[in-house]
This record gives structure tokens, sequence and C-alpha cells, in this order.
């Protein structure tokens, strides 16, 4: 989720439509971040989740297209069985950051205080490590059965890595949630194009949500699509 800051923007200044023709043909060739490598795109739509599994080495990047739009991030080790046991932490990953903005060439890390992924690129620089994921309760104590979440998104998005109940969720990282360290000073919204790249330093299933956050103009006041592009190599 997103909360109210001093920056956020009229919804008005950003565009209305989810039409996509082709929603790469607008941004920087993402060949250029991994030579030599074969690229998976994937577009998740607007205020819905999806997992994926990256082996060891691998980069990929979470881009937001239209700008303004808060990604939950969530990241497991890929053991085999896959036992879900091993998570990203953001306890663990503050500790080792003394902070809560990884910058370039920092890792989050897991609750067995391992690196998990390498932050290689990062076009934002803006994200939140503090607040936890919207989930259902939260709607709906305000009149909004029913209203899409990033906790069931990402529930949703890892069923089909065995996931059976929603309470099996980490803690979220928030790409693109300009919040961090519950601030209030004016910083930046991403913008369409942006971007964070990682690296995977250990077999890892990943989860992101496009947060369906859409009360009092947070995520731009539109809930628009992501897209995550995997770069494996050849
Ligand atoms: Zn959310």
């Amino acid at each position: 989720m997103r909360v109210p800051t001093t920056t956020d923007v009229p919804t008005s200044s950003r565009p209305q439509s989810k039409s996509h023709a082709d929603p790469f043909a607008e941004l920087p060739t993402p060949e250029s971040f991994c030579c030599n490598a074969v690229l998976t795109r994937h577009v998740v739509p607007a205020a819905h989740g999806y997992a994926f599994a990256v082996t060891k080495g691998t980069r990929f990047r979470i881009i937001d297209l239209k700008g303004e739009q808060v990604v939950d991030f969530m990241a497991w080790v890929h053991d085999k069985p896959f036992t879900r046991l091993e998570k990203m932490s953001t306890a663990y990953t503050r500790y080792h950051l003394s902070g809560v903005q990884p910058a370039v060439g920092e890792s989050l890390w897991t609750n067995a205080d391992r690196p998990l992924l390498r932050v290689t690129a990062d076009t934002v620089k803006v994200h939140d490590m503090t607040f936890m994921s919207c989930f259902p309760g939260l709607y709906t104590k305000q009149g909004l059965q029913g209203h899409r979440s990033c906790a069931q998104n990402i529930f949703e998005a890892m069923q089909s890595f065995g996931m059976e109940d929603i309470l099996d969720i980490a803690e979220p990282f928030n790409i693109f949630q300009n919040t961090p360290n519950y601030s209030l000073k004016r910083l930046g919204s991403s913008k369409p194009g942006d971007y964070i790249e990682f690296e995977a330093l250990e077999d890892a299933v990943c989860a992101v949500s496009s947060c369906p956050y859409d009360l009092d103009g947070f995520n731009g006041g539109v809930i628009t699509d992501i897209a995550v592009v995997i770069a494996k190599k050849k």
C-alpha cells in the first residue's frame, strides 16, 4: 500500500488510458540491460499479481509502465522441494543496510541472514521497506468488500508455487513507494518506464503486485500495468 505524502500528484496530470498496443515500445530498449541474454517479458495487469522463478545469476527488471504505480515485491529462496521457509526479510535487510533504502550494489537479505537479490540498477531510488501490503480487511473496513489487494494478488500468484494460505505471504519491499522511513520530505515518484533491476544471488521465486490501492489519490489515482523483464543468460 501507499500512504499520502506531500508529493502526491493530482490524478489529472497522468495518463488515464490503460490500453497498450506495445507496452514496451516507449521504453528504453530492454536488451541493453544484459547482453547475451534471452529476454522474457511479462505485463502484469493493473491491480493484479505475478510470480516467477529465477535462477542464480539471472537479472530481472520490474518496470512501472505508466508512472506512480507502487509495486509490492516479495521473494523466497527456491529450495528443492520448495518450502518457502527462507524468504526475503525486510527486518534483516534494514539491519544490513543500516536503514531502509537499498542502494545500487546493496542486497535484499533473507530471514536466514543471506543476501538473496542484489540491486544492480535503479532509476528511481525511492522505495519503502516499512509498510505492510494492503490486505482484504483493510478495504472491508472501508466498506469495499471484494476490493483487490496486494496480499491477495501475491497469494493468488504464489498458489502456482504451492502457497495455500494468504498468511504465508512475506513482508513486502514496496518498490516505487515514496514513503521511505515514514518520510514526509519531498521525494520523487516513478515516471513511465522507470525500473529497478536485481541480480539473483540464489535460485529464487519472486512475486509482484500492482498495488490496487486507488483511494485518496494513492498510486496517482489510477492503477496501471507493470512489467517484469527477465534476462536469462544464454
Ligand atoms: Zn497494495
